[in-house]
This record gives structure tokens, sequence and C-alpha cells, in this order.
């Protein structure tokens, strides 16, 4: 374990002597962003009141018009019935790059990324610490992105066809609230004129080159032109799936427009106090900054529109809004599980504990939905109210076992 820290520690050491112009910036915008002095970035927080301001002011200083968007948690929000932050004032920054076609300026690209994290833990946590919860990979290395994609465009020459639109997103823990009080208020132009959204969340952890560009299949056109952006191959681009999904790009992809998920997939420290800083892969956020900036670019230069592909709305499920029902298992992070998920405990009173689950089971199913890993876990808890009854189905030193659990209501 502490020979497992050191060498993280040194890896982060390294990069910082050897990196590009670019990760040296982002490294610095991560430092910040994932700060203890930032108290996890939970809505409500100063932590969060001072990210944003430094967003804007990045934005600003790389020649961006910028603004705040402030908007308030309604106390009907899901989220905020487990919470005490319904009413709590919080905001979106904008920042737009007008576009310098006549015809096609009033079509919009969105470029976006949340800034908010979970705070002190809580609500949303996968673990049971309260202590600061940094978010260093969710989602301080997407609004780094975020934030040196501005740096990117702003300097690019000529400007783009279409106008860019670049938003950090506020309140997506809690149910993508942000993102939701956006396209319900976008700027500068009504939603009707948006073109294609791109998401940022959680790009920090880039592992042999592979990133996930999920909602590929929302527009007929993604997929040629991922891979014409993708020369010379820069990833090892897997590029799939509909725009459903538990972040914002599903608010964008609920109004019937194309849209991409920028991901570089979960780990251990996912939603939990350990997410830091130390372990982002830095050039790798710089990398899929500058993809993602000839992406933008390139959509915004297109001529012709993109041809929308619809999907439903996954059965059950609340399309990325909330947090479904609660179980009460502790996940096993230390690996070694490739079919389920090792949990390392459950919580006292939990319907886990109820279920008769323990330490080393290993979930393989939850109703009817398989469990593979710890994302499809978090699905199949979103797509269950609380009061469902479902069958856990677990593997016990090699042994099937099935019980059942009444699922509870999440609490902070
Ligand atoms: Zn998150």
């Amino acid at each position: 374990m502490i020979a497992l820290l050191l060498l993280t520690t040194s890896l982060a050491v390294q990069q910082q002597d050897t990196i590009s112009p670019a990760a040296r910036r982002v490294l610095a915008d991560v430092r910040f962003l994932a700060a203890d002095s930032q108290e996890g970035r939970g809505v409500g927080t100063a932590g969060l009141t001072r990210s944003g301001a430094y967003i804007r002011e990045s934005f600003a200083r790389a020649g961006l018009q910028a603004s705040f968007q402030d908007f308030t948690i309604s106390p009907d929000a899901p989220a905020v019935l487990h919470t005490n932050l319904g009413g709590s004032a919080t905001r979106n920054v904008v920042a737009v790059i007008p576009g310098t076609s006549k015809t096609l300026k009033g079509e919009v690209v969105v470029v976006g990324a949340h800034y908010d994290h979970l705070g002190m833990g809580g609500f949303g946590a996968l673990d049971t610490t309260t202590a600061v919860h940094n978010g260093a990979d969710d989602n301080a290395s997407g609004t780094a992105a975020l934030l040196e994609i501005g740096r990117s465009l702003a300097q690019r020459r000529p400007r783009p066809a279409r106008t860019i639109v670049l938003v950090a997103f506020s309140g997506e823990e809690l149910g993508t609230l942000g993102s939701s009080y956006f396209v319900q208020h976008p700027l500068p132009q009504p939603i009707d004129s948006l073109y294609a959204m791109l998401n940022l969340d959680m790009v920090g952890r880039l592992r042999n080159a592979r990133l996930m560009a999920l909602g590929a299949a929302t527009a007929k056109e993604f997929p040629s032109l991922l891979d014409s952006v993708n020369t010379p191959a820069r990833f090892d681009l897997r590029a799939s799936g509909d725009g459903w999904g538990p972040s914002d790009h599903a608010v964008f992809f609920a109004t019937r427009h194309p849209v991409l998920h920028f991901f570089t997939d979960l780990h251990e420290d996912y939603h939990r106090a350990t997410d830091d800083w130390d372990k982002l892969n830095i050039g790798g956020i710089a990398q899929v900054a500058q993809f993602v900036s000839d992406l933008a670019f390139a959509l915004a230069n297109r001529t012709g529109p993109l041809t929308f592909v619809d999907a439903p709305r996954p059965q059950a499920s609340t399309g990325g809004s909330g947090y479904g029902a609660y179980l009460g298992t502790i996940p096993d992070m230390s690996g070694g599980v490739s079919d389920g998920v090792r949990i390392s405990g459950v919580r006292a009173g939990s319907p886990a504990e109820g279920a008769g689950l323990q330490a080393g089971d290993v979930i393989t199913a939850i109703g009817d939905k398989r469990i593979a890993n710890l994302y499809d876990m978090t699905d199949a808890l979103r797509a269950h109210q609380p009061g469902d009854t479902v069958v856990i189905v677990s593997r016990r030193d090699g042994v099937e076992r099935r019980a059942t659990a009444v699922l509870g209501r999440r609490s902070s």
C-alpha cells in the first residue's frame, strides 16, 4: 500500500519535469481545483464559489467572453430530498466564441464539463469517509480540459463558422441540475440551434491511450468524423453507444441533439475521498483537451447538418438525474474481479445486510441486470426506486447465492 503510494507520488513529480506547456497548465488547474481548500467543490461551499471564479477568470485570461449563469437548487430536485441544499445558490460558468459565418453562427456547438463534486462525501459517495472528496478525476480533470480547450480555441484562426459555447456546469452530482438549467436557459441561443454537445466527465485516468467516446451512435456522421480527427492515431478510441448516461450529455440528448461523452473509464477511487490529483495522467488530460478542441472546431466548420439518431430512454432510468435506490454495499476496489463487483462490507442496517451479503461476496446481478463492474451496479441502482424488491445474485467462495433485498432510500 505504502509502496504504491510512493510510486504514484513520484510519477506525478516526474510528470512535472517532463511535460508540455499544455500539460503544465492542466496540472496547475487540477491542483487548484482538487486542493483541499476547495472543499470538494460541494454545492453550497465557498470552495465551489472560488472554483467558479477561477474558471471564469481563466476563460477571461484566455481572451474569451465569460459570464456566470446563476441558478438556485430547486427544493423539488430528487437529490435534494437527501441533502439540505434546497434553495442554495450556485452557478454555471459560460464562455462564448462567436461564430463568423452569417448563415451558421446561429448554430451552437456546446463543450461542457461539470466542476462540482461531492464536498465532504455523504450523498453520492461510495465510501463512508467524512473527508474532503477532491474529485480530481471527477471532474477537475474535465474542467481543466475545458479550460485548455478554451485557450486553444481562443487562439485558433480563422475563427469558427458556428458559435462555440463552453460551459462549466454546477450541480451535476446532485442530478445534472446545472445542465438542466442550461438547456432551459441557454446562452446565447435557444437550444433548438444546438448542433452538438461534447461532454468531458472523468478524463483524467488515460491508460494505454484508451479513450471512450460514448454517444457515438447519436449522429450518423460521428464515427467517421471521430476517426478523421484521430489521425494520426492519438487514441485507441472506443466510440459507441447512445446518448443516455449518468452525466450532463444525457440532458442535451433528451432535447434530441447529438452528444458525445469523453471518458477514460472508472477506477477504484471513483466517488471516494481518494480521488486525488497525484493519481491523474496529466499529459493524458492535455491530449484529450487537444483532441476535443480539434473535434469542436471541425464540428463548428462542417458543412451540412448532423443526422440525429434517437434511442429510447432506458427503462425506469432517470436518464442521469438522481441516484436511484440504496443497497448499502461497500465496493472492494483492490481489483482482481472482472465479472462482478466484490464488496468489502455492508453498511449496518442496510438492505445489503438484510439480504445476508458480507465482505468478500461478488455481486453479479441485481434484478434482471447483469453486473460486470461498478458502472453497471450504479446503473442498476439508478434504474430502481426505493421500496423495490430485487433479487441480488452473488458469488461466495465460488458458490452462487440468491437473496432478495428491499432497496432503500439514500440519505446523507
Ligand atoms: Zn461524479
